[in-house]
């Protein structure tokens, strides 16, 4: 399932992170930010989260998964804006030259240790 490798990975990241430090005790919480275009739901990470960190060190862990808005930006007429998934036509004048700014993606914001 695609879900358990991106946490699988984010486990692993989380690992090589810590390794290093010797004040972190715990990890507390994982902010994870999330595309509307990345393909993963956050239902389903929150579900493959909990299994796959059981009997891990991170058990007590939280994950907080803040999701991130679609937002394209015109190349006709420069406009940038935030957009339902789907096609990426612009919303002011219709031109399909547009690029993703933000929210195709998901990645670790942050960490929160104790
Ligand atoms: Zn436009």
């Amino acid at each position: 399932m695609h879900e358990v490798s991106i946490i699988n990975n984010l486990i692993q990241r989380l690992r090589e992170e810590i390794a290093d430090r010797d004040d972190v005790q715990q990890v507390e919480v994982i902010f994870l930010k999330i595309g509307e275009m990345s393909c993963a739901a956050p239902s389903a990470l929150e579900s493959a989260f909990d299994v796959v960190r059981r009997g891990t060190e991170f058990e007590s862990t939280e994950l907080n998964i803040e999701p991130v808005p679609l937002k394209v930006r015109c190349q006709a007429c420069e406009v940038e804006k935030v957009i339902e998934p789907g096609p990426l036509n612009c919303p002011d004048c219709g031109s399909r030259k547009t690029k993703i700014v933000s929210g195709d993606s998901l990645y670790l914001d942050s960490i929160q240790y104790r």
